[in-house]
């Protein structure tokens, strides 16, 4: 294995704008520190897998620059710029073993058998897989296969490891269990790694840095707590979720969380702190283990950023045995004037 990087990768003023005059990704600048787990997210058409592919080599920068490690990489070929990607659902040659799935790129440069067997068994020791170097991917379950890919992976000496949506196709449960392994052997390994997702929930789990892409820009980034607690725009609170979105008389606009924003019957009181009450009717009442989430549509239009969708709030369990609110009630929810967070435009 060679040394982590010790510079970050760069890129900088990226650009990609395809033949058909498509600007896929537009003047992105992001630093991704050494050894960190970055997940780019966004909608579907955003431009994340451009950006990858440009990372990885794949793709042509049309102005810009990827640098790594203190190097220029954005014109060398994918095989030299010290990157290797991981693909959908592993991609693993199902007619080999998982040794030689491990070696492959060593028999297509021509490096004699015994040689490849031992660095494939090196790789696959590392992932803790060399008692199953012979077994075909069929005969390996989930966790096992996401292994042998990533050994592979590790065969290119990458100091960057490039993963689109690695995890998309899987299972719920299979989903969670690979996303744990992922975070687990990024760690071990101590490389950088850049996962693409639309999930942010993927994304709040599993990254350090978090970058939110919008129309091939940087909509914002950062840790994963810090964008979920203060979102810039209306775009990234509604994409991280748990937020209701408001303006008030003179246009400002604001988001609440919904775990804080607060339910309260028509005419009880309302509670300690709340200065600010909105009118509501619940429109859907989902049970869901330790909160009970109620939809509500609003009685005043005007003052939603999104009047056509429900507003959400996580009543605690106990709270919702004090007060059982039905579908048709009319609420009000409140909320403290320091739970507001101003968005921009
Ligand atoms: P994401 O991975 O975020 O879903 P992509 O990076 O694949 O988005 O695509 C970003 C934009 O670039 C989209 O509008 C897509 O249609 C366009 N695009 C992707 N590849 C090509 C291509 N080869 N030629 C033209 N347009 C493309
Ligand atoms: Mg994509």
């Amino acid at each position: 294995m060679n040394a982590p990087a010790a510079r970050p990768l760069e890129l900088v003023d990226l650009t990609k704008q395809f033949d058909d005059g498509t600007l896929a990704v537009q003047h992105i600048n992001l630093t991704i520190p050494t050894g960190s787990y970055c997940c780019l997210l966004g909608p579907s058409g955003c431009g994340k897998t451009t950006t990858l592919r440009m990372v990885a080599g794949h793709e042509t920068a049309t102005s810009g620059d990827i640098l790594l490690d203190g190097h220029n990489i954005t014109n060398l070929p994918a095989a030299s710029r010290g990157t290797a990607m991981m693909f959908q659902s592993f991609a693993l040659f199902p007619h080999l073993s998982a040794l030689d799935n491990v070696a492959f790129s060593l028999k297509v440069r021509g490096v004699e058998r015994s040689e490849r067997a031992r660095e494939g068994m090196a790789l696959l020791d590392k992932v803790g897989m060399a008692h199953l170097a012979q077994r075909k991917p069929a005969e390996l379950s989930g966790g096992q296969q996401q292994r042998v890919a990533l050994a592979r992976a590790l065969m290119m000496r990458p100091k960057v490891l490039l993963l689109d949506e690695p995890l998309s196709a899987l299972d719920p449960f299979l989903r969670s269990q690979m996303r744990a392994e992922l975070r687990h052997w990024q760690q071990t390994l101590g490389l950088t790694f850049i996962h693409v997702t639309h999930s942010q929930e993927e994304a709040m789990a599993l990254a350090d840095l978090m970058v939110l892409m919008n129309n091939g820009v940087i909509v914002q980034q950062g840790p994963p707590s810090e964008m979920f607690n203060r979102p810039v725009n209306a775009f990234a609170a509604n994409f991280l979720g748990g937020h209701n979105l408001f303006c008030d008389d003179a246009g400002r606009q604001f988001a609440v969380r919904t775990d804080l924003t607060q339910l309260l019957t028509q005419d009880g009181a309302t509670g300690a702190g709340v200065a600010v009450t909105h009118p509501v009717e619940v429109a859907a009442v989902e049970y869901q283990g330790p909160y009970v989430l109620v939809g509500l549509t609003t009685r005043s239009p005007g003052h939603c950023l999104r009047p056509d969708e429900q507003l959400k709030v996580m009543v605690s369990e106990e709270a919702f045995t004090r007060h059982q609110f039905v579908v048709g009630e009319s609420a009000l929810l409140g909320w403290t004037a320091e739970q507001e967070h101003a968005l921009s435009d």
